[in-house]
């Protein structure tokens, strides 16, 4: 069985970041209020929201308040505190579970669950001390990746190793937490798809996205990703068996490698909205937002068509002031940015869409902007 909630009623979300806030966007368009549980006062989320609870995510009260201002409530990110949101499932409508978070939060249990679904992943092994690493790294050899099992984000958290000489530059991250070592794989392109499913088990991906990263932050999207038929098959095929086995209600991204015969394997999952996902809100006839409303409030879930090749461009912290130079030089470019003050280097600020019938013509526009040059 599934609930509906309808616009006048209030939809809670566990974060106040931008995924948040394009989340509550969307929600207010079609006439729900948002309230918004989020650490910082002023968040981009809680500018936009009608209710702002400031506190950390794992407080008692706090997390109490949001269930008894919310018909429904959701999260617009995996690291928030998987007891508090088991226990709000117990005290308030949380379509989504708490058993995705718990899953997606610690790469070994991500890894477990798409080899379960009966998806590939590179080659790895979980070490809890620098002693397992140097006893079981010939399992998978050079180069590999030692990531944290926890908390990594834009590529933090990790540490390629080339040859035997590079073990040690792992040890700190061993000493912290527990960590998957996994096999580089020599991709040609890095994908994603974003699956959504309601409750009824309608199930649609979004068009695949080619992402491109710079300093491991995502830089561009590129949509549709420039794959064959086959690729493209096994990737929304390999999406909807993991989003099935997680008995998924709401929004999973799956990052994925494409190998140079064209198969694939799966990086790993995002229990939630995702940046490649932008472009949608312009390029396509529902956003990766308005979906993921619809699907925890129980509404019918919308076939996504894709009205133009898109290309999305983040914009981080040393990009701002180039771009809002040159706003005026390209009409046809959707700016968003997210309402946070300081603009940091390297944090994500906002981003641009621009629908294209010219790719190429466009990413070189974009090149000779000069606006990315940092
Ligand atoms: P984000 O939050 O930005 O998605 P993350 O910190 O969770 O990143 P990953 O997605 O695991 O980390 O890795 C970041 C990037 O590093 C990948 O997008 C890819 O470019 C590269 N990378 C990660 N794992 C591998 C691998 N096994 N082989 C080759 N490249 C890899
Ligand atoms: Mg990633």
């Amino acid at each position: 069985m599934t609930t509906m909630i309808f616009p006048g009623q209030t939809i809670g979300i566990i974060g106040g970041g931008q995924l948040g806030r394009m989340m509550a966007l969307s929600a207010k368009e079609a006439g729900f209020k948002v309230a918004v549980l989020e650490p910082t006062m002023d968040s981009p989320c809680g500018q936009v929201a009608d209710i702002c609870i400031v506190a950390p995510y794992d407080d008692e009260a706090a997390l109490e308040e949001l269930a008894s201002v919310s018909d429904v409530i959701t999260y617009e990110f995996e690291n928030i505190d998987y007891e508090g949101l088991k226990r709000l499932t117990e005290i308030a409508y949380v379509p989504q579970g708490a058993e995705l978070v718990r899953i997606t939060q610690n790469r070994v249990t991500e890894k477990e669950a798409i080899v379960k679904a009966g998806c590939p992943v590179a080659p790895y092994f979980v070490v809890d001390t620098y002693d397992d690493l140097v006893t079981h790294i010939d399992k998978i050899g050079y180069p590999c990746i030692v990531k944290t099992a926890r908390g990594g984000y834009d590529g933090k958290g990790q540490q390629r190793l080339n040859s035997i000489d590079d073990l040690p530059l792992a040890k700190g991250l061993i000493e912290h937490s527990q960590c998957v070592v996994e096999s580089f794989v020599p991709f040609n392109m890095e994908i994603s798809v974003i699956v959504q499913r309601n409750g009824l088990g309608e199930t649609y991906c979004l068009p695949v996205g080619e992402n491109i990263h710079v300093h491991h932050i995502l830089h561009e999207t590129i949509v549709p990703a420039r794959i064959s038929n086959d690729t493209l098959n096994q990737a929304e095929q390999a999406a909807i068996k993991i989003a099935d086995h997680l008995q998924l209600i709401g929004t999973l991204a799956v990052e994925m490698f494409v190998l140079k015969n064209g198969d694939i394997i799966i990086n790993e999952l995002a229990p939630r909205p995702h940046n490649s996902g932008h472009y949608s809100i312009e390029a396509c006839n529902i956003s990766q937002f308005g979906q993921h409303i619809r699907a925890i409030c129980g509404w019918p879930l919308r076939k996504p068509v894709l009205w133009a090749p898109s290309i999305m461009v983040n914009v981080l912290g040393q990009h701002v002031v180039p771009l809002t130079n040159n706003i005026s030089k390209y009409p046809d470019w959707s700016v968003h940015l997210y309402g946070k003050d300081k603009a940091k280097v390297n944090r994500k600020m906002g981003h641009v869409t621009i629908m294209t019938n010219n790719v190429e013509l466009t990413l070189d526009e974009i090149e000779k902007s000069g606006i990315w040059s940092e």
